[in-house]
């Protein structure tokens, strides 16, 4: 991410975010760059959406498809997009990026099967990248045909979420509840990670994708 003049400088983005300060810097360039995990689902809608949340807080970034380690080691942020969780799960092994993704320490944002996939625990044998002490339950709210958009409150705002063969949360041991439906967890932060049931990236409102920008913002130094 480079900051022309006329674009807001990352020290006074970064005063607005509570604790952090520091300047970012590679070889004298402000930088950041967004990674969208690229083995399946629906990976074109993250990267428009993250794009347009980066214009609309004014903010230039490097936003990459993540197919392998090598892609995934200049990210300063990864989205774990919606598809078959067991699917990425697999894929995610076999490039070896799960120990990479752990290891790299970054935030991650994952959508409904990326929510599946931060968790430590869910309803099915499959590969589970763990970053989240939590326990999943795959289409919680039914198959394909229980697929539905409903308003919920999110950041405090009205939100019309978009449900896909959606996951909730069961069992979360440390995090901050940020949506539920229903009275199922449908939305949470933990650390510097975000999980939702829905996807966000299917709306026109930013205001998930901004949030994360400006987690991976608070973390980079
Ligand atoms: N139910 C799917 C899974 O667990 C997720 C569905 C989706 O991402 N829309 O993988």
């Amino acid at each position: 991410m480079i900051y022309p003049s006329n674009k807001i400088t990352l020290q006074s983005w970064q005063s607005n975010l509570k604790g952090k300060n520091d300047v970012l810097k590679r070889d004298g360039i402000q930088m950041i760059s967004i990674g969208i995990l690229d083995l399946q689902g629906d990976v074109s809608e993250h990267l428009e959406a993250t794009k347009k949340a980066l214009k609309k807080m004014d903010i230039e970034s490097d936003v990459l498809k993540v197919k392998t380690v090598s892609d995934l080691s200049k990210c300063d942020g990864l989205i774990i997009s919606g598809g078959e969780s067991t699917v990425i799960g697999k894929l995610i092994d076999k490039t070896g990026m799960n120990l990479s993704i752990v290891e790299q320490d970054i935030p991650v944002m994952g959508t409904c099967a990326g929510m599946v996939l931060l968790a430590t625990e869910t309803d099915y044998e499959q590969p589970l990248l763990g970053l989240i002490d939590m326990k999943v339950k795959r289409n919680g709210f039914g198959r394909q045909k229980a697929s539905f958009e409903e308003e919920i409150e999110i950041l405090g705002c009205k939100y019309m979420g978009v449900f896909i063969r959606a996951p909730y949360v069961e069992k979360l041991k440390d995090g901050v509840i940020l949506a539920k439906l229903r009275d199922k967890i449908v939305a949470l932060a933990s650390g510097k990670h975000i999980v939702t049931a829905f996807h966000p990236e299917l709306t026109n409102d930013t205001k998930i994708h901004e949030y994360f920008i400006k987690e991976v913002l608070k973390c980079v130094e």
